[in-house]
């Protein structure tokens, strides 16, 4: 259906079905006829390509993705929304929903059965409860994608688009630049939803790398050790970094040995930086 962003139309499908919004899951429709056709643009559906589509609302991304990409598959966890979905999709014949949380669903092996042969992208207007975890799963599970295009709350964009050594610099600002290179691509109002939610979005755009920024001995310790030295965000990293089973003494060390001054803050540190400490910390 093309209206999906006209409020009347989108209110009448949603009272038929006796449909009522779940703040608990996140649902905030877009209502701005500008925004879909954006992401799905920006988000490379386009012919080749198959797109994965975390929670479908009432079908407006979906559409304007099914318009452009050779396959669409859509995640959305409200089993409600899906006699809705026949309805608005059904001039499409290359979509397939899946009713599920998208935390619990096998995203390889979705992209393996259903987009034979194509590139695979990621595009979605996340629900805000769940967005880091979510990108955090996209990201660790290194799905074959060529990017993951999201809108998320402005403040969440911001710290997720952060460069690693920059205020804003958090845990998950150095899982995305490990793993991807980030892009703001456009900024959404909150009058661009239905209900209005109370902050702004914007849309961002993680172009997935071949290879992880860094080349470390073990990942997972790298990400202990990230974890670790944000958890306590005005301890400086030797301070901080202690919560991750690694001693005072120790983490002031491996500062020294790698050159970097011992009351270094985490978010100071350059992603290459945390890379040479973890390794450091492994050998010690
Ligand atoms: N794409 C639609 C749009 O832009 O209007 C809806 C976006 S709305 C912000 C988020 C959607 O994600 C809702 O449809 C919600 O039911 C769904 N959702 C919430 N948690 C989910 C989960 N864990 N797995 C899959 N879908 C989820």
């Amino acid at each position: 259906m093309e209206n999906l962003t006209n409020i009347s139309v989108v209110r009448e499908i949603m009272e038929r079905h006796g449909f009522s919004f779940s703040k608990a899951l996140g649902q905030n429709f877009i209502v701005n006829p500008s925004v879909c056709p954006k992401i799905a643009e920006m988000g490379n559906a386009r012919k080749g390509f198959g797109v994965i589509e975390i929670g479908t609302g009432v079908g407006v991304l979906t559409h304007e993705l099914a318009k452009r990409a050779d396959r669409v598959t859509a995640v959305e966890i409200d089993q409600r929304l899906l006699p809705i979905l026949s309805e608005t999709l059904a001039e499409h014949d290359n979509i397939h929903i899946i009713n599920a949380d998208v935390m619990k669903t096998d995203l390889k092996k979705v992209i393996a059965e259903d987009f034979d042969g194509l590139e695979a992208a990621v595009c979605a207007n996340l629900p805000y409860y769940i967005t880091s975890p979510i990108i955090m799963y996209l990201l660790e599970e290194r799905l074959p994608v060529r990017s993951i295009t999201v809108m998320v709350q402005k403040e969440a964009g911001v710290r997720l688009c952060a460069e690693p050594g920059t205020r804003e610099c958090g845990a998950v600002s150095l899982a995305v630049s490990y793993y991807a290179e980030p892009k703001l691509l456009f900024n959404v109002s909150r009058g661009s939803f239905m209900p209005s939610p109370n902050v702004d979005s914007c849309v961002i755009r993680l172009d997935i790398r071949e290879e992880p920024a860094v080349s470390v001995r073990d990942e997972v310790f790298l990400f202990k050790v990230i974890r670790g030295a944000f958890s306590q965000r005005r301890k400086t990293f030797a301070n901080s970094v202690t919560t991750a089973g690694i001693s005072k003494e120790r983490a002031v060390m491996a500062l020294e040995q790698a050159g970097i001054q011992p009351n270094i803050r985490p978010e100071q540190l350059t992603l290459e930086q945390f890379g040479m400490i973890a390794d450091i910390l492994l050998q010690t």
